[in-house]
């Protein structure tokens, strides 16, 4: 009998995983030499696929050069070259860039950012930042506290400043037209609504994933919404933060999500996809009011020891250049639109898919007991575990949550890599279906006759 492997790492939970070997492209492998379709990308993350040559390359060649420059003693190329390039793909107006490590950190530097352009500017009773229910906008206490997410957040309650909260415009679940203006007025309003409540001048930002990511499962927002929205903050003189954490870096067939509603924000964030996996790197890109109105009032009080690596930056820069050579947010957009139509053909042949969404290779579907009513599976059955473990089993990796507005379900994010072809799509479902099927035959004491 084989020995039960010992570790001395510890994450969520005592789960053990297959040990990583080897990642090319959309494939992994462990060291048994079991081979897995990474459908998720990691966590959203890994955007350009494994072991891109050209990135590694670039890195090495920093590696050689310098591997740390502590900010506040150099400024590194790589770093300059990064901002500028993020400044250039960002909407007008946004040309500050501040590197952090990850999503969290990125989420941290724009609220307290806001907070401190509010004090610059005479506004200092100005602290409440508005976010939605559900949405993750990461586990630092900050970031936790806009986090609409009860059971990661609730036992930090204590130590966290309650923040106000509207419902993320769950139309598929609410049983309104996407498509209607009025759906993304009805749900915009609610920030109004909210804003009145709290009182305008105690509101500093509201704080939005464009789609929504591992909290609602790809959620895009109805007609209309993103484009209220802004203009309510406008009106109010409130700052819009857009967490592109998952959504920045080109995953969903726009550089930046909010392209796709023409709306831009007064700070955006972002990361997973920014150096896709080949280290850790986030960045949060300011307006440049913003940012000069803080440092010319003594200075940004924050700061992370990693930021602005050198080699973390090459590697983001790197990044960036192979999305653009290999046109991969042409290709993230003509697959998504194929793995999507494939995915919304499941719904014929499995009654337990009550949902499929998303935009260009940020997809999703949501498991349900009765399609009608939207009811969830049962929690007992830990569905959105279950069907992780089947499609590993089957050697394809998907990623899911158990939350939506209000009650609790079960989604699962579809993300394969934006190098996906159009064969390799034709792999995930095939995966996926094996799995599917299995599932259906577990799950059907669950539903609805
Ligand atoms: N915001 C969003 C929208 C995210 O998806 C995530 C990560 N899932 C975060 C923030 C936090 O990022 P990180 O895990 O890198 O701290």
């Amino acid at each position: 009998m084989k020995k039960a492997r010992q570790s001395h790492l510890f994450y969520q939970s005592h789960g053990r995983r297959p040990v990583l070997d080897q990642a090319r492209g959309i494939y992994m492998w462990d060291v048994d030499g079991n081979r897995f379709l990474d459908g998720s990308s990691g966590a959203m993350v890994c955007n350009i696929g494994h072991s891109n040559e050209t990135v590694l390359e670039a890195m090495r060649r920093q590696m050689d050069k310098s591997t740390f420059g502590y900010r506040l003693h150099f400024e590194t190329e790589p770093a300059e070259l990064l901002a500028s390039k993020v400044a250039a793909l960002s909407p007008e107006g946004l040309d500050k860039v501040f590197f952090v490590s990850g999503g969290s950190e990125a989420v941290e530097s724009a609220i307290k950012l806001a907070r401190q352009y509010a004090l610059s500017i005479g506004q200092g009773k100005r602290w409440k930042v508005i976010s939605r229910f559900p949405s993750y906008h990461g586990c630092t206490l900050g970031a936790l506290a806009l986090t609409g997410y009860t059971s990661l957040t609730q036992p930090f309650d204590p130590m966290m400043q309650e923040m106000p909260k509207i419902p993320a415009p769950t139309a598929y679940l609410d049983g309104r037209d996407p498509d209607d203006p009025a759906t993304g007025r009805y749900y915009a309003d609610m920030l109004e609504t909210c804003i009145q409540e709290e009182g305008p001048e105690s509101v500093l930002a509201f704080i939005v994933e464009p789609i929504g990511g591992a909290s609602s499962g790809a959620l895009v927002p109805p007609a209309g919404y993103m484009e209220r929205i802004r203009e309510i903050c406008t009106e109010y003189n409130i700052l819009l933060i857009h967490d592109e954490v998952m959504t920045g870096g080109g995953r969903t067939g726009r550089f930046f999500a909010g392209e796709h509603w023409g709306v831009s924000p007064d700070i955006l964030v972002f990361s997973k996809g920014f150096s896709a996996g080949y280290a850790p790197l986030g960045a949060m890109v300011a307006h440049n009011d913003i940012v000069d109105a803080v440092l010319a009032d003594g200075g940004f009080l924050h700061g992370f020891t990693y930021a602005g690596n050198p080699l973390a930056c090459s590697a983001g820069l790197a990044v960036i250049e192979q999305i653009e050579a290999q046109g991969l947010l042409a290709n993230a957009e003509k697959v998504g639109d194929i793995l999507k139509h494939h995915l919304s053909g499941l719904m014929e042949r499995y009654s337990f898919i009550g949902d499929v969404r998303g935009m260009g290779l940020l997809l999703a579907f949501e498991l349900v007991s009765d399609r009608e009513t939207m009811q969830p599976l049962p929690r007992e059955i830990s569905a959105f575990n279950r069907l992780v473990e089947i499609a590993y089993s089957n050697g394809l990796i998907i990623y899911s949550r158990r939350t939506r507005g209000g009650l609790e379900g079960d989604h699962f994010l579809v993300c394969p890599p934006m190098i996906t072809s159009e064969s390799q799509v034709e792999e995930i479902m095939a995966l996926l279906v094996k799995s599917l099927d299995t599932f259906e035959r577990e799950v059907a004491p669950y539903m609805k006759k």
